[in-house]
Parts: structure tokens; C-alpha cells; sequence
């Protein structure tokens, strides 16, 4: 049995302000609701995870997060900004945003381990920690405590915020008062389904991994299927959150981890071609790109190299859908 005294949420805020964490929000703890639930089971049945198996296990404790923690009572859901401060010259092999500076999963969860540092040592209780690390619908989670709603990009946009943000997870067996959900929505905005150069994005607000340039770049392990309208995307694809209005006015982040690394900034595929797997351990050490290891970023250089020599079709927007499977 827990014995704790209330915490105060603006403490909490206050606090995570202090480590770099931009906005939080606080959800109770309860079964996911049916409705997304079933969403969720749906788009694993349709195999619109691709490769991503992890993504089918643990339905039970995705569906439950206190079964992560027993005698969980919240959710304080935490943004933390990304958006770099410098971008690459366009025609430099593009690295998505989010992995131009150090790797997030220390990153955030080093703040996050703070704050739950703050919160047990403050008001006692016991806490869980989740960065990318747990089967938690976090998106769904940051959307009931308030923080933003998820776009037909699949994003969780902040509004007045954007949504170049990592999110994480506290699970807290504090009871703490929640937010109001985020009711917020899209509205008639299309702008992500008409940029995204795949038609990875369904018009029902779903995706197809599948097809998903991010997806393909980073976790789809096998030779990328001829007709991928990569472009000069080496590392993911932020495109869909370019197009985003919400994004308009994304201000830089001040996290000192997430500035751009200067070496990454300038890489060339010519270099990712030679680099010996010593090279690369050395150069993405703390970065969120040794996840494709060396054959993969390897593979997408050279399919880059391919399409601007004119042995592939260059961005085929849309009419590249039936060859992504
Ligand atoms: S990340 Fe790129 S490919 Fe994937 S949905 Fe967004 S725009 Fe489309
Ligand atoms: S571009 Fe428009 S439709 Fe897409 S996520 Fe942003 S607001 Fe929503």
C-alpha cells in the first residue's frame, strides 16, 4: 500500500520546465479505451506495421498501462522539443530532424529519470519511467492529459507548439488531478496526404508503414523495393511535418544534446559508402542512427546514388504505392 501526500502538478511543471521538458500534461490511469483498442488490433491485422513485429506483442499491457506498474494512478505525459536550430544544405543526403543531434532515448529519458527523481523524492510513491522502452500507446496517452492531438500525419501536434517533439511517459501511483483531453483536430487540412511522396498516409488518419520512407530508411531491414520515391532521404523522412501548418512557426530547441552535429550536417553518401564499420560506430556512438547499422545507412546511400545517376525513378509522388508492397 502506498503512502504519499498529493503532488503538486505545477511543482511537476515547474520542474520539468527546468530540465528542458516544454509542456506536460497528466492523464489517470484506466484501460485504453475499446474504440482505439480496436483501431490499434485492426491496423496489425492489415499488416500495416510491415516489419515491426515488436508491434504485435504485449497487446495486454498496451491496452492496460498498470500492468506496468501496479497500483499506477497517473500519466504525466512529457514533450520535450527537437526541432534543430541549423538544417542541411537540401541537397545533402537529409537526415530527419529528430536524429541530427544525440540519440532521444538517453536524452529524454535521462530528464524523465529526474523528474521522477523530483516527483518520489518530493511527495514519496513510486514511479516507472518510459521512453520508447514499453508497450505504451503514448500518442493516445499525450491526447487524454491534454498535450495535443495526433494529425493525419500520424504526428501528435502541440497546438502553438508543432510537433517536433519527443514524447515520454511518466507512470506515477500518485493521484494526481488529470487534464482535459485534447479534442482539437485537423479539420479540412490535407496538406500532409498531398506531400507525402509515398501515399503513406490514409485518408482515414491510418498510415502503411509499409510505404512509409521513414519506415524504409530505418527499420525495414531487406533491399528497398525498386520504385521507392526516396529523393535524397538518407535517415526517415520529415516531410508530412513540413507540410504542417502547425509547424509554421516551430520555434529552434534549446536542449544542448539536440543541436545538429556538425559532421552530420555535412555527411555525403560518398562517405557513407566508404566508412568502415569503425567509422561509423565512432561517428553515431550517441546518435539515433546506429539503429539501420552500417549496411543499412550503406543501402539507402547507394539507392540514392542510383536514382541521381538516373538508374531509378527520382520522387514519384503517389503512383509508387502498388510497388511498395
Ligand atoms: S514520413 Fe514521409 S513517407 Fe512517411 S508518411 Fe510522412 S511524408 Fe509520408
Ligand atoms: S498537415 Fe494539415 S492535415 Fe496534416 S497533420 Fe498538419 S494540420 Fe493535420
Amino acid at each position: 500500500m502506498n503512502s504519499f501526500r498529493s503532488p503538486c502538478k505545477e511543482l511537476i511543471a515547474e520542474k520539468a520546465r527546468s530540465l528542458g521538458i516544454e509542456k506536460t500534461g497528466v492523464a489517470a490511469v484506466m484501460p485504453v479505451s475499446s474504440g482505439a483498442v480496436e483501431m490499434y488490433d485492426r491496423w496489425i491485422a492489415s499488416g500495416r506495421h510491415g516489419e515491426m513485429a515488436y508491434l504485435e506483442r504485449y497487446g495486454e499491457v498496451r491496452a492496460n498501462p498498470s500492468l506496468l506498474l501496479p497500483s499506477a494512478r497517473s500519466i504525466i505525459c512529457c514533450a520535450v522539443n527537437y526541432f534543430p536550430s541549423r538544417k542541411q544544405c537540401p541537397d545533402a543526403p537529409q537526415i530527419a530532424s529528430y536524429a541530427l543531434g544525440c540519440d532521444y532515448h538517453d536524452v529524454v529519458r535521462e530528464k524523465l529519470e529526474a523528474l521522477a527523481a523530483f516527483i518520489r523524492e518530493n511527495f514519496g510513491g513510486e514511479t516507472r519511467v518510459c521512453v520508447d522502452t514499453a508497450p505504451v500507446r503514448e500518442r493516445y496517452w499525450a491526447v487524454q492529459s491534454g498535450l495535443g492531438f495526433v494529425g493525419k500525419n500520424n504526428q501528435l501536434i502541440i497546438p502553438g507548439k508543432g510537433s517536433y517533439f519527443f514524447l515520454g511517459e511518466i507512470i506515477a501511483t500518485h493521484e494526481i488531478e488529470p487534464d482535459e483531453p485534447c479534442r482539437l483536430s485537423c479539420g479540412d487540412c490535407g496538406a500532409c496526404l498531398r506531400v507525402c511522396p509515398s501515399g503513406a498516409l490514409m485518408p482515414d488518419g491510418g498510415i502503411d508503414a509499409r510505404r512509409c520512407l521513414s519506415y524504409l530508411t530505418i527499420e525495414y531491414r531487406g533491399d528497398l523495393p525498386p520504385g521507392v520515391p526516396l529523393g535524397n532521404r538518407l535517415y526517415g523522412c520529415d516531410s508530412c511535418q513540413a507540410a504542417c501548418p502547425h509547424n509554421r512557426h516551430a520555434s529552434a530547441t534549446n536542449v544542448e544534446e539536440f543541436a545538429p552535429s556538425e559532421r552530420l550536417l555535412n555527411l555525403s553518401c560518398e562517405a557513407i559508402e566508404n566508412m568502415s564499420q569503425q567509422e561509423f560506430s565512432a561517428l553515431f556512438r550517441h546518435s539515433a542512427i546506429k539503429r539501420t547499422k552500417l549496411s543499412g545507412l550503406q543501402r539507402n546511400a547507394m539507392y540514392i546514388r542510383r536514382a541521381q545517376k538516373g538508374s531509378l525513378p527520382e520522387d514519384a509522388p503517389h503512383d509508387a504505392r502498388s510497388r511498395l508492397r
